[in-house]
């Protein structure tokens, strides 16, 4: 039997050979006698999970040595107030805001911290990415925001910003949870990621840093001590228990991405390629019809997340229950923009655009 292709915004599709391990070791994790979710996380076996989930995210993503990876809970939601309690000590913040997400981010921090706008494409309903150079960055800010892949508005940084050009010498944060891993990062430039695990690396409830070691020890006295980076990072994300079982299908998830062969590429590499091709395919078929729109500059169109509008709204209903029928599932748009959204993460296959294609075709000869 085939799985429908599901295009949700996250939690999302997780690749079927990850499934299908985790289903295989579900009561007898390799001998051990026990499912993964029953294990003290202080054992031998869970601490061997975890490490070589460590080892394999650092390899796929070339996290250098000076980073730490962290596995946290409370998800990117969390990380908005989290990020502002280690780093901020209270003073100056800029925020460059590019959607909903890192408008969110802004709201939050302000809670900690003096954050301020330094750029925003509100005004332009979150299609574009404001020019760098226009920025208002201030000379004294503990770090620059960004959301380096808008979700529900579909606007990606194609580059991360170097902020050091801009004349600024903070650490640049990024929120990079729903494009993780799909694409490689240019750690010269940053010196925070964040992001939840359920877009493109496994189920909710796993949270991934990848923190500098300069931006460490830094925290507010009123930063709870599970959240504080620095007890975090000293004990290996077991402060607390992490998600144990989160960690285990994120472990599984990397290993099959580093498995991932595309030409001579491999990795992260190979998926960037497939991502690539993924979204052309998608957007020229947007772009080339007379029903479907997106509204997003093309030089900022995020890989991942596709809103598209029909220009005759009356058929949405009539297009999201023919796309149901057909095994495309999750195609609404986010609530607060409205039309369809297609997420299309790693996980989904070219074959599954390629169907979501084949389908919105047939659909708008249909009128
Ligand atoms: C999903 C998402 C979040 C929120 O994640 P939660 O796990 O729900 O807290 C934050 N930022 C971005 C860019 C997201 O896509």
């Amino acid at each position: 039997m085939q799985r429908p292709y599901n295009f949700s915004a996250g939690p999302a599709a997780i690749p079927e050979d990850v499934l299908q391990q985790a289903a295989s070791e579900m009561l007898d994790w390799r001998g051990s006698g026990m499912s993964v979710m029953e294990m003290s996380h202080r054992g031998k076996e869970f601490i061997s999970i975890c490490e070589k989930a460590e080892a394999d995210f650092r390899q796929l993503l070339a996290v250098p040595a000076n980073f730490h990876i962290l596995f946290m809970q409370g998800g990117g939601l969390a990380e908005n107030a989290i990020v502002p309690l280690n780093l901020s000590q209270g003073g100056a913040v800029d925020f460059v805001v590019t959607g909903s997400w890192s408008q969110k981010s802004t709201k939050e921090a302000g809670k900690f911290c003096d954050a301020a706008v330094a750029a925003s494409d509100e005004a332009q309903g979150f299609t574009h990415i404001p020019d760098a150079a226009s920025w208002k960055l201030r000379s004294d800010a503990r770090y620059v925001h960004i959301c380096s892949n808008e979700t529900i508005n579909g606007v990606e940084f194609q580059q991360l910003p170097d902020l050091a050009s801009l004349g600024s010498q903070a650490p640049l944060v990024i929120d990079f949870s729903s494009h993780v891993a799909s694409r490689s990062v240019d750690w010269s430039r940053v010196g925070l990621a964040f992001g939840g695990a359920q877009k493109n690396l496994g189920p909710a409830g796993l949270t991934l840093v990848v923190v500098r070691d300069d931006l460490l020890g830094h925290a507010m006295a009123m930063c709870p001590s599970a959240f504080n980076y620095r007890l975090v990072a000293d004990n290996q994300s077991m402060y607390n228990t992490p998600p144990t079982w989160g960690i285990y299908i994120a472990g599984l998830t990397f290993e099959w991405i580093l498995r991932q062969q595309e030409g001579a590429a491999s990795g992260v590499a190979a998926l960037e390629a497939r991502n690539i091709a993924k979204a052309e395919l998608l957007y020229q078929a947007i772009d080339g019809s007379q029903l479907y729109e997106n509204r997003v500059a093309r030089d900022c169109r995020s890989r991942m997340n596709i809103p598209f509008f029909l220009k005759d709204e009356t058929r949405n209903q009539a297009f999201l229950e023919g796309a149901k029928a057909r095994g495309l599932l999750q195609l609404k748009g986010h609530k607060s923009v409205g039309g369809m959204r297609a997420s299309i993460y790693n996980a989904m296959p070219m074959a599954g655009v390629q169907a979501l294609v084949g389908y919105m075709q047939s659909f708008e000869k249909q009128s």
